[in-house]
């Protein structure tokens, strides 16, 4: 392997072909002070200071490397868990919202904008807007208000704005839309809080670093199980990527570690009810960001497809795109009927209820043919009980 700098992108934001900065001519200044900016802060030792402390405090940092002993016994091999499912809030997200929001404190910004298609992201934002005493607005697409109703709630809890999205097809796009026009118009006091490794430069490098934490921490605590600080194999799941970038961080300039990606195949790849973006992708530019989405031929985005609702994004981030053409990561998709069986396996062997989301993550254990000696590190990115609904719905509980 020539290139070993897969988890940065170069001075222009480019992963490969991937990345840039695609955006309208007016958020220019804005996306240049962030530029200019990001990698000073977040790397300076005040940054690290508050947010390492942040990140052990509120969020609960370090979680736990958990050996899963009877997961091993059944697929024989070593399997660890990155255990993000016990992070405050009940997922990865809050690594990354509790580092922009200090970000965007030191860059002087008071009010905090994002978009949110679930609702997840927009509860991570709301929870460290409320602690920083931050003005919040969440756009939202009206469909995903009706349709992720306990997450409104959530958000407005806490002290959101949820703004409703009403154009075209009332999902995430067109939340995304109205967030980066609501940018545009308030440049000077606003800071928009993206929440995955998507979107302009220099965002799928700022939410890479701001994740990384999740590496960093498995290399110390295998080191401590293991005396080794390289697993064989690290998986997880990737909607836009951001707890799959996390978690890969520090790997993917270790071309010993394997590294997987699952998408969601949804109802099947060539159904036309999907999320496998590897798959069914091609070049294209969503969200500012030159990359593959899933579009018609004539580049309308095509809504995407998943039983759950983080894996449901038309895109993978550049970094992804990037992994999967150069062939550092190996790409694997998983249907709704094996995450959800995955997520029942889980749940009896190990007492763990995972997202739907981290369950594809675990579904594809019944495809890779393991050696006895090998250590697996799986990123378990969020807990169950969001999704105990569509769990009932789907084994009849
Ligand atoms: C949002 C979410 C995801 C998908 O987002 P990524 O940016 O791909 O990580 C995965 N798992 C959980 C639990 C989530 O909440």
């Amino acid at each position: 392997m020539k290139n070993l700098q897969y988890n940065s992108p170069d001075k222009n934001g480019f992963y490969g072909e991937f990345g840039g900065a695609f955006i309208p001519e007016m958020l220019y200044p804005n996306i240049k002070n962030l530029e200019e900016n990001y990698l000073e802060i977040i790397e300076s030792d005040e940054f690290r200071e508050e947010y390492l402390q942040l990140l052990k405090d509120y969020v609960g940092r370090p979680t736990p490397l958990y050996f899963a002993k009877r997961l091993s016994e059944k697929y024989k091999a070593n399997i660890y868990l990155k255990r993000e499912d016990l992070c405050h809030t009940g997922a990865h997200k809050i690594n990354n919202t509790v580092g922009q929001i200090l970000l965007a404190k030191k860059l002087g910004k008071k009010r905090i904008i994002a978009e949110t298609g679930a609702g997840q992201h927009g509860v991570a934002t709301a929870t460290v807007c409320a602690l920083m005493n931050l003005d919040c607005i969440i756009y939202m697409g009206e469909i995903d208000m009706k349709r992720q109703a306990p997450n409104v709630a959530r958000m407005r809890m806490l002290g959101a704005k949820i703004k409703p999205a009403l154009s075209g097809s009332k999902t995430l796009k067109d939340a995304t839309n109205e967030a980066i026009r609501d940018w545009i118009n308030n440049p000077e006091d606003t800071y928009y809080l993206i929440g995955s490794v998507v979107g302009p430069h220099p965002y799928p490098d700022l939410v890479a670093k701001l994740q990384a934490i999740i590496s960093q921490e498995v290399q110390e605590q295998l080191y401590e199980k293991t005396q080794k600080r390289n697993p064989d194999y690290v998986i997880a799941c990737v909607g836009g990527g951001s707890n799959a970038a996390g978690i890969y961080y520090e790997f993917l300039n270790q071309p010993e570690v394997k590294i997987i990606a699952v998408e969601a195949a949804g109802k099947g790849i060539d159904t036309g009810q999907s999320a496998a973006t590897s798959k069914l992708g091609t070049l294209g530019i969503i969200h500012g960001s030159k990359t593959l989405l899933m579009q018609t031929k004539d580049g309308q985005i095509t809504e995407p497809y998943s039983i759950s609702a983080g894996l449901d994004y038309p895109g993978i981030g550049p970094m992804h795109a990037h992994l999967l053409t150069s062939k550092r990561a190996r790409f694997m998709s998983v249907t709704d009927d094996e995450a959800m069986s995955a997520g029942l396996l889980l749940s009896k062997t190990e007492g763990i209820i995972p997202a739907i989301e981290s369950a594809h993550a675990f579904a594809v254990l019944e495809h890779l043919n393991f050696k006895k000696s090998d250590v697996v590190v799986i990123n378990l990115s969020g807990r169950g009980d969001k999704d105990l609904e569509s769990y009932i719905n789907h084994f009849n509980l």
